[in-house]
């Protein structure tokens, strides 16, 4: 394959710097040349059926009409302004739409470019809504086991210390509060006696609701969610939902808060917001919650500001991505694409190395078990001609909505395939 790749490949390998990756030993990062629908080409000609939608965003599949011909436009008149001072329609707009959208009196956006960052915004809205309440003691987060909440240092500190990616930098940020997911009476009791107790010292509580996705694709009912949500407010504790992968309709609904009955205080918004082509991020806070900042002291304004919020083609692009939910039976797709995964992924359970088989929504996770060589079964799943990227314990697929039952099934075959190829080795 090395000699087909084209030069800009090999030249570029010796200045970039990738994600997670050890470079010395990363050999196997595949040049692509073009996208379209649910399909990634290769430089050497060959198509990789996207199992993943490029980190969760790519919802309509890639480079879908409506958007293009929306970010065209916009790209004519008005690429970008800066937000202070000035607005744009396709903000304001999209500002708008997300309130209406969203349940509840979660009704004020602040538009950031990433994931990470709106959670910041949201870890910052949380402790100044108690400072200009004039509560100073309540500056700590309760986050929960195997959840993830993004890469930058504040984030960071309320991710899972023991999946890994942030171990190192544990003696860098302020430490928060860990709990277990309450999924059973005596954890119920815990975390309810956990928030009473520390309630003075607490600002907000912060959850993935329904399914945590970096921290392993773990699931939780409804119910669980609806109890947290509920211990909160018994307790006058801020919730914080996290919806940056599973919003916009991964889980089955719009929202998976809306599963639950439950408005959050604060709710992140980010990966499939523009349909997985161009960076942006929203924090929506409920009315009570800007409430608290609306003063005559300049003080209590919220001081944040990326110098790229609220791009105007990142709004135009989120916009026609509403516009496709409106138009485009997505919510009915997810509910195809959660049947046809529960069945074709069931027979993964009997496999040797399979600890457990997962589904929700448009999300399938095989758990595995025993030894686990990433780079092998990477591999493997680009020779069956799928993009599938596991990492660490599970293979997980959350394809685009759009995808048809035939390229799933060639993508749930080619997991039974590997999984049993590796079920004789381990
Ligand atoms: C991806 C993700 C983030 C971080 O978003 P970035 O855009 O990568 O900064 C935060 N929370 C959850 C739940 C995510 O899935």
């Amino acid at each position: 394959m090395s000699q087909t790749n084209p030069a800009w490949h090999h030249d570029g390998m010796q200045n970039i710097w990738l994600p997670y990756t050890q470079m010395a030993t990363a050999t196997a990062t595949l040049p692509v040349v073009s996208t379209d629908g649910v399909r990634i080409r290769l430089a050497d000609g060959r198509e990789l059926i996207d199992g993943i939608s490029s980190w969760w965003t790519a919802c309509h599949g890639y480079n879908h009409p409506h958007i293009r011909s929306a970010t065209e436009a916009q790209l004519k008149t008005l690429p970008h302004v800066m937000f202070a001072g000035l607005v744009h329609e396709p903000a304001l707009r999209l500002a708008t739409r997300l309130a209406a959208l969203l349940p509840g009196d979660l009704e004020r956006v602040f538009f950031t470019e990433s994931g990470s960052v709106s959670v910041e915004v949201a870890l910052k809205m949380a402790v100044q809504y108690w400072l200009n309440k004039g509560i100073t003691e309540r500056n700590r987060f309760v986050c929960f086991r195997h959840g993830y909440h993004g890469d930058t240092f504040a984030t960071m500190a309320l991710c899972d210390p023991d999946e890994g990616m942030h171990s190192l930098f544990g003696s860098v940020f302020p430490p928060q509060m860990m709990a277990e997911l309450p999924t059973d009476e005596a954890l119920k009791i815990g975390f309810e006696r956990m928030l009473s107790t520390h309630r003075e010292r607490i600002a907000a509580v912060i959850l993935e609701p329904l399914v945590q996705g970096a921290g392993g694709i773990k699931m939780h009912d409804a119910a669980t969610l609806k109890f947290i949500a509920d211990v909160c407010q018994r307790n006058g504790v801020l919730l914080i939902l996290d919806e940056i992968m599973t919003g916009f309709g991964r889980t089955g609904k719009m929202f998976a808060c809306e599963e639950a009955g439950v408005v959050p205080d604060i709710i992140c918004l980010s990966k499939a917001l523009t349909g997985g082509t161009l960076p942006l991020a929203a924090t929506v806070a409920r009315r009570h919650v800007f409430e608290a900042f609306w003063s005559q002291d300049k003080g209590a304004a919220l001081m944040h500001g990326p110098t790229y919020m609220a791009n105007a083609l990142a709004c135009a692009a989120a916009n026609a991505s509403l516009d496709l939910f409106e138009t485009e039976p997505r919510l009915q797709q997810v509910a195809a694409i959660e049947a046809q995964l529960r069945d074709a992924l069931a027979v993964c359970k009997g496999l040797r190395g399979v600890a457990d088989v997962r589904v929700k929504g448009a999300i399938g996770a095989v758990e595995l078990s025993g030894e686990i060589d990433l780079e092998q079964l990477r591999q493997r799943f680009a020779e069956c001609g799928v993009w599938i990227r596991p990492f660490s314990n599970v293979v997980y697929l959350m394809p685009p909505f759009v995808i048809g039952p035939e390229d799933l099934s060639v993508l749930t075959s080619a997991i039974h395939q590997v999984l049993l190829e590796r079920s004789i080795r381990v």
